[in-house]
């Protein structure tokens, strides 16, 4: 399947895209960690997207669009791909809309994660992250296994991310609904969107699927 993930930081768009891609193979494409593992690696592209990141805020469109007509050429692609985390401003959309037409390929649904403001900003404020393989935990509802000790790779520093202290949090949901909240009626005009009032995973699948015909 291809499908876009949409919803604010903290929807659970992450978690969900995972389980898609147990269902069906396809691939997980999330731009944030495509950009953090550049940060991490002392790339170029991670040098122009850190101060932006830091502060929540966007990187530049041109930026993103580089990295996603590469990663959409790829083999694994085939199969489907899950997008979260883009596209995330309606000069994005737009974009991708030209790019897919030029590949010959296109989109079966947008999936809009739509959760309360005070559950996103909860979620985000207790979330924590193993900084050596990216496996996400929260302080109130899913704690390592043995406290501070990442159960998937036994990393030993588990720890907020630097875009999740409460300014910067309250300036992605700013950003949010300001440039990406747009995409939801963008695609509802395509007639693509699916939009849920949960991040709950059995509930979602079946809203996708009874729209996709899985
Ligand atoms: P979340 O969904 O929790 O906000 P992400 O991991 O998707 O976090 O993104 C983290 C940061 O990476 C964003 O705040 C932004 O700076 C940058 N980023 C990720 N995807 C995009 C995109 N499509 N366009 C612009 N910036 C992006
Ligand atoms: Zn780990």
């Amino acid at each position: 399947m291809k499908v876009i993930l949409l919803g604010p930081p903290g929807a659970g768009k992450g978690t969900i895209a995972k389980a898609l891609t147990e269902y069906d193979g396809s691939v997980q494409i999330s731009t944030g960690d495509i950009l953090r593992a550049a940060i991490a690696a002392g790339t170029e592209l991670g040098k122009q997207a850190e101060a932006a990141m830091k502060a929540g805020n966007l990187v530049t469109d041109d930026l993103i669009m580089g990295i996603m007509e590469e990663r959409l050429r790829e083999d694994d692609c085939q199969q489907g791909y899950l997008l979260d985390g883009f596209p995330r401003t309606i000069p994005q959309a737009e974009a991708l809309r030209t790019l897919l037409s030029r590949l010959g390929e296109s989109l079966d649904a947008v999936l809009e994660l739509d959760i309360p403001r005070d559950v996103i900003i909860d979620r985000l404020t207790t979330r924590r992250t193993c900084t050596n393989c990216g496996e996400i935990y929260n302080i109130k509802y899913k704690r390592p296994k043995v406290d501070g000790i990442c159960d998937v790779c036994g990393g030993t520093e588990i720890v907020q991310r630097d875009d999740e202290t409460e300014e910067a949090i309250e300036n992605r949901l700013e950003v949010y609904n300001e440039q990406t909240a747009p995409l939801v009626d963008f695609y509802r005009d395509e007639g693509l969107l699916v939009s849920v009032p949960t991040s709950e995973r059995e509930p979602v699948m079946q809203a996708l699927l009874a729209r996709i015909g899985g």
